[in-house]
């Protein structure tokens, strides 16, 4: 096993994350690719060039390129992008063929998953999927996704090698809603930066931030879609009943109803009557994250679905503790009472409980504090990409998969 061809059409890794199409994926693919990298493995990531100007390939680090593939018109919404996904492949088929070809595909999404579906086939490699997000667990959490995409998971659930969830839960989830696949189900957890997503000083990152050295702060973290739930922090903040305390929601728009979820947000804001404790900071560079996370006394996660939930191990990783929806990977990734708390109902008064008791309680803040910090430093992207290596090296010994 030396050369693995990952795929993530629908967004680069080199993006900045926190808006649009950019979030947990782009990280995901960007530090796990280069810890692959850093341990030897020759690794090619394919997007679509969605920008005019992009050179055709960028080297990230040694054995680290993205190669940027022409397919469409540039500026195209992602429910556009099915229609480009035979162009991409056949580009990405022949980028492969000049360049000695490689003996894994990974996909990123249902979107690669189609395009790299068809590279198993026509290089007769492996092929990894992890979905990120799946129309199924979508449906679930209240988002309904269209059929076709549904079925089009299916087909490559169907005749994936091996697909990667986060965690235990999403492993179960996954079986509950799509039964056993033929190929292997592997865990690899994602990871955080510890270099950057470490503990620090409160009262340093408040004075950076312009915020009020004592009063509570609640962030907010993502791409703001319904799906996420601002409203629901909003909403908890209200419920706080605390005039001193302030929610930061760090993040823009995503996805077709992204604009409208902001101008629900401010509207809520005004109707509440939150001027002066909701502050909007647009989409910050990831490594800048980690001095929001410092600065506040709780992070809020109160996702509809969410497969893992990098922002929720950023923010432990940095000591805070997490008021979280209980689904998805934010069950593995939270430890109710420990490091935060998990809320079943997702109704905002529960989450200003929950806050309010980590408020109310310096010792209990900084018993979880510290046990979060303590939790996050399992999660490394070396670990996730020992994972990988050996899942790939596994493959290559197996049968390939081979779907109806
Ligand atoms: N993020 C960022 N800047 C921002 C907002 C978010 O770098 O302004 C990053 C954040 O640090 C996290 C990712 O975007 O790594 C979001 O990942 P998560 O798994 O929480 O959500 P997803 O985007 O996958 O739904």
């Amino acid at each position: 096993m030396r050369r693995v061809a990952v795929i993530s059409l629908h967004t680069s890794p080199l993006l900045q994350p926190g808006s649009g199409d950019s979030g947990g994926m782009n990280v995901y693919v960007r530090e796990l690719v280069s810890s692959l990298s850093q341990a030897g493995l020759e690794c090619t990531t394919y997007t679509r060039a969605d920008r005019e100007g992009l050179p055709s390939e960028v080297i990230v680090e040694p054995n680290h390129k993205v190669v940027y593939i022409e397919a469409g018109p540039h500026h195209l919404p992602k429910e556009a992008l099915p229609e480009i996904i035979d162009e991409f492949t056949d580009r990405v088929l022949e980028h492969l063929l000049a360049n000695g070809g490689a003996d894994a595909v990974h996909a990123n999404y249902w979107l690669s998953g189609v395009a790299a579906h068809r590279i198993k086939h026509e290089l007769d490699i492996p092929f990894v999927s992890t979905f990120h997000t799946l129309a199924r667990v979508k449906s679930e959490g209240g988002d309904p996704e269209p059929g076709w995409r549904d079925r089009a998971e299916a087909e490559l659930i169907n005749c994936a090698d091996a697909i990667c969830v986060s965690c235990v839960e999403e492993e179960e989830q996954f079986r509950r809603l799509y039964g056993d696949p033929k190929g292997l189900i592997e865990i690899v957890a994602p990871g955080v930066e510890h270099a950057f997503f470490a503990p620090g000083d409160r009262a340093g990152a408040r004075a950076a931030l312009d915020l009020p050295r004592a009063a509570p702060v609640l962030l907010f973290v993502g791409r703001i879609q319904p799906l996420k739930g601002p409203d629901v922090a909003i909403r908890a903040l209200h419920a706080l009943h605390r005039p001193d305390a302030l929610l930061l929601v760090v993040g823009g728009a995503s996805g077709s109803s992204g604009d409208g979820e902001i101008e629900r947000a401010h509207q809520l804001v005004d109707e509440l009557g939150l001027h002066d404790q909701v502050r909007f900071v647009p989409p910050q560079p990831h490594h800048i994250l980690s001095t929001y996370y410092r600065a506040a006394d709780v992070v809020l996660v109160p996702s509809r679905s969410e497969s893992f939930g990098l922002v929720a191990l950023e923010a432990a990783a940095c000591g805070i503790p997490v008021v979280a929806n209980a689904v998805g990977g934010l069950k593995s990734l939270v430890d109710h009472g420990q490091t935060g708390f998990l809320i079943s109902e997702r109704a905002p008064a529960v989450f200003a409980a929950a806050v309010a008791a980590v408020l109310d309680d310096p010792m209990l803040a900084a018993a979880m504090s510290s046990a979060a910090a303590t939790k996050a430093r399992q999660y490394t992207w070396g670990f996730a990409a020992a994972r990988l290596r050996r899942l790939y090296t596994d493959l290559t010994a197996r049968q390939l998969v081979l779907g109806e």
